[in-house]
């Protein structure tokens, strides 16, 4: 682990700086017009991106607005003033600051879901201002803004760490790292370009991560949690076969079986992807995403879903029970 970690630094370079408020203020604004559909990945890619349109109809919500919603209402707070009420997406970018200020003390993270997290952040004080290790619960991953990126990095890291929070701890360990760059996206055959890609344990955000949301997250988390799933159960036979015929889909067993008792693709992008590569890899990515929106949006959701995906509802169940609901 010290080694991997040193290894890692090596490669930090610095970078600006975060920039004056009065920036990130309008770099939020930026980030509303959510991506779009996704579509087909090149078919030679291990990694899976999550497309937008330029200037489409937008399918992912901002996660701002998601978040708040989500929550149900404003949180009171005492200020010096008296009775303040403050967004609870700010007071997770408040528990950020605090956290990356308390140089990896714990402080209280409370999700959108209302639920209270520990969550430490430690900032390598050496490799600029710009890598970051997060400690969820007892799950550590971490977190390079590369290419002298602009984005606001408590907003970002508030963001990802709400989306990481929901996931099961079980689960957490399949990410390892997130990246965020300038970069764009890698261009598809359709002319879109990818929001993030994800593959090695590493979710990698483009556009400054201007297009990070709850949907997306969980969209890429599904292709890590999928390759989990899918080498969860492979013993050293099997290892030894996918060095001679590659890597199946990252999906876990059983998972094209249930597809296609289930007779329908979980989203357009899945189903364009499949026509495309032949396989279920973005299917389970979208189905990820959509039972986690099911299970934040309670017991009518999940039912929904069950009947839409019967076949696959049961698979993702045995990953993920549902939590109990009031
Ligand atoms: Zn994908």
């Amino acid at each position: 682990m010290l080694t991997k970690l040193q290894s890692r630094l090596r490669q930090f370079t610095s970078v600006a700086p975060p920039p004056p408020k009065s920036q990130l203020q309008a770099q939020k604004g930026l980030g509303k017009p959510g991506p779009d559909a996704m579509s087909t990945p090149q078919l030679t890619e291990s990694r899976n991106p999550a497309l937008r349109t330029l200037g489409g109809d937008s399918l992912f919500e901002t996660t701002r607005s998601r978040a708040g919603e989500k929550a149900g209402q404003l949180f009171q707070m005492r200020g010096p003033g008296g009775l303040e009420k403050q967004d609870p997406a700010e007071l997770r970018e408040q528990a950020v600051e605090e956290a990356i200020a308390g140089k990896g003390k714990p402080v209280d993270f409370v999700n959108s879901d209302g639920k209270t997290e520990q969550v430490a952040i430690f900032q390598v004080p050496f490799a600029g201002e710009d890598t970051y290790f997060v400690r969820v619960g007892d799950e550590t991953f971490q977190v390079e803004f590369q290419g002298g990126t602009d984005a606001d990095r408590e907003a970002f890291l508030a963001q990802v760490i709400d989306s990481y929070s929901e996931t099961p701890p079980e689960l957490r360990s399949s990410l390892q790292k997130v990246v965020v760059t300038p970069d764009q996206g890698p261009e598809t055959a359709t002319g879109n370009r990818a929001a993030a890609t994800a593959g090695d344990g590493t979710i990698t955000f483009y556009d400054d991560g201007r297009h990070l949301s709850e949907d997306i997250f969980h969209h890429e988390l599904g292709h890590l949690i999928g390759r989990q799933q899918e080498e969860k159960d492979d013993g050293f036979w099997t290892d030894l076969g996918e060095v001679f015929t590659g890597e199946p889909p990252p999906v876990p067993d059983g998972w094209d079986e249930a597809a296609m008792e289930d007779e329908n693709f979980t989203s357009g992008y899945a189903e364009t992807d499949y026509k495309r590569d032949g396989n279920y890899t973005e299917d389970f990515a979208e189905a990820w995403k959509l039972y986690m929106a099911a299970i934040d949006g309670g017991p009518e959701k999940l039912a929904e879903f069950r009947e839409m995906y019967p076949e696959r509802a049961e698979i993702l169940e045995d990953i993920y029970p549902p939590p109990e609901q009031d």
